[in-house]
């Protein structure tokens, strides 16, 4: 199935993309699931001029990973999203003091950087998507010992799955 996926797309670096619904498909969750984690940030889908959403075979295990910590690990999608959010970004890409005390992603710890607006000029121009924070952390299994590698506290309340 997954090498037959007739609407599947070539990225011009020849990466294979699929759509929301075939991306569901393969995964075995529903679109609107797919839509949900997008919506609380966990996933940055590639949006295209159409405005579709499309995903790559990283994104498709990014979202494997996410549903293995939900159902293996108990922990929540708003459990995810904090550590996601706990993430130092600014630390990963070396930002300047005067550039991280002027970022609102340093200040917020609600949300993931990629989800705060009015990024800092050291991500105005990046992709977030593409930017190594993103990708570096696509593991969501390995947040925990991501963040306690930047000295990052994950004794803070972490929800767990209802
Ligand atoms: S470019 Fe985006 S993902 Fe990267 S550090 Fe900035 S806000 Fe976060």
């Amino acid at each position: 199935m997954y090498a037959n996926t007739t609407s599947a797309m070539m990225q011009k670096t020849g990466q294979r993309l699929y759509t929301i619904g075939e991306a569901a498909d393969l995964i075995g969750v529903s679109v609107p699931t797919i839509r949900m984690y997008e919506r609380e940030g966990l996933i940055i889908p590639l949006r295209k001029t159409s405005r579709h959403r499309l995903f790559a075979e990283h994104d498709l295990q990014r979202i494997r990973c996410i549903r293995k910590t939900i159902n293996t690990e108990k922990v929540s999608i708003a459990g995810i999203r904090r550590m996601m959010a706990l993430i130092p970004c600014w630390k990963m890409k070396g930002c300047p003091e005067e550039s991280k005390e002027a970022c609102p992603a340093y200040h917020d710890h609600d949300a993931p950087c990629w989800m705060v607006t009015n990024k800092s000029w050291m991500c105005k121009s990046d992709e977030c998507r593409t930017c190594k924070v993103y990708i570096e952390t696509s593991d969501c299994s390995e947040l925990k010992q991501i963040l306690r590698q930047y000295s990052i506290p994950v004794d803070v309340e972490i929800p767990p799955k209802r």
